[in-house]
């Protein structure tokens, strides 16, 4: 008999009850150190005060009215971002697929505005992951995530990650843009090059091409900057993000200079919730502590001690790891042995993290770790790496 919930999840025997900061809470009273951070969306930790004043104030005064009318906050959040970031505009979803979708109507519209309408192919990278949308899943050309629901959505070339020639002679004549996470996550937290980045940029200049960024997972902050490109001092066309920007609250956006959003004209997109006051007050939220004093310095801070505590800790368990990779606090470690079993013994540790592509385990605390929390991490690896070694 098929369960009440879909049973497109694998889960194990694990529900929490509470959370507070990086810890959370099991039903069952157990204390697990939460190095997933829900896949990198309660960037601020569990329970972080300033978002439960945001969220239960709004909540006694409006939760939703519908986008036929002004939302402040939404012009607030929005002008925000725009002065915060490349972007001279911004549209609200509720996830990152919706964010990513909004991105794919911003780039088609554009070259049908201009007068170029038969150029609507994106390229983008193997190893992707946009979304589980029709669009989306064909966006991420992951064969796993398009079986059995053709036919496939149309328009998206693949090439390899971090490969400038290859994406050079995938351009074709009815390009219209390339697609690329900064760092990849579902991937395997691949970071791009900064070179490559720029080379990105300068191709797209070169053949009148939009360069859209897919930001869900390692936007707002957890590069150490609010968007991860601006590492490499690109200036990107679209930009879609979610996860992170709304600390748990389910929020995503689209941004886009006014150029590349030039078709984005009344009745072109919309959404029931997008963007409604709730969601905004918890978005806004967010982004005071995100855009607080020394919040992103202490990303970038904690980057740097978690990348040289747990290079030691790999170098000690030459078995079970290979090298961390990424950047800021969206990393990943490279595992030797199936990264499921070492996802489970940190489980039974008291550690949470998720697996991604590669093989590898993705470290995704929240933003607000200081030594403390890298520590606690660093003596959990260790035990579960002998106990895995044994
Ligand atoms: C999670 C993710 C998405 C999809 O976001 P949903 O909120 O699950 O729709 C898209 N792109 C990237 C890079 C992601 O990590």
């Amino acid at each position: 008999m098929i369960p009440a919930v879909m049973p497109v999840y694998s889960r194990p025997e694990l529900a929490f009850e509470r959370g507070e900061g990086a810890y959370l809470f099991s039903t069952d009273g157990k204390r697990y150190l939460d190095f997933c951070s829900g896949i990198a969306v309660t960037g601020l930790g569990h329970s972080h005060p300033h978002l439960v004043n945001a969220l239960i104030e709004q909540g006694r005064k409006l939760w939703h009215t519908s986008n036929v009318f002004r939302i402040p906050g939404q012009e607030r959040l929005a002008q925000r971002l725009v002065d915060a970031s490349f972007a001279d505009t911004v549209f609200f979803t509720n996830s990152g697929a919706e964010a990513v979708e909004c991105g794919i109507k911003v780039v088609r519209k554009y070259y049908d505005e201009i007068g170029q309408p038969n150029r609507y192919r994106i390229i983008a990278c193997t190893n992707a992951f946009h979304g589980r949308t029709l669009a989306t899943i064909a966006a991420g050309g992951q064969e796993k995530l398009l079986k059995g629901f053709d036919p496939v959505f149309e328009g998206f070339d693949h090439v390899p990650f971090g490969n400038l020639n290859e994406m050079r002679n995938a351009v074709g004549p009815d390009t219209a843009a390339i697609l690329i996470e900064p760092v990849q996550g579902e991937g395997g937290i691949r970071a791009a090059d900064p070179d490559y980045m720029r080379g990105l940029r300068a191709m797209c200049d070169e053949f009148g091409l939009l360069l859209f960024l897919d930001e869900v997972q390692c936007g707002m902050g957890r590069s150490g900057k609010l968007f991860a490109h601006e590492w490499s001092g690109v200036k990107p066309d679209v930009v879609a993000t979610a996860k992170g920007i709304g600390g748990g609250f389910p929020l995503g956006a689209c941004l886009a200079t006014e150029k590349a959003a030039v078709g984005m004209t009344y009745g072109t997109h919309g959404s029931t919730y997008g963007g409604n006051p709730l969601a905004m007050a918890v978005g806004n939220a967010a982004l005071d502590v995100i855009l607080g004093d020394g919040f992103l310095a202490n990303v970038v801070r904690m980057g740097q001690v978690l990348e040289k505590r747990f290079t030691g800790v790999a170098a000690a368990h030459p078995k079970v790891f290979g090298g961390v990779r990424g950047m800021g606090l969206i990393r990943g470690f490279e595992c030797k042995i199936p990264n499921t079993d070492v996802v489970a013994a940190l489980r039974r540790h008291g550690m949470l993290v998720v697996g991604g592509g590669d093989n590898v385990i993705r470290l995704l605390p929240p933003l607000i770790i200081d030594e403390s929390h890298v520590e606690h991490a660093a003596e959990i690896l260790d035990l579960a790496c002998r106990e895995l070694e044994a």
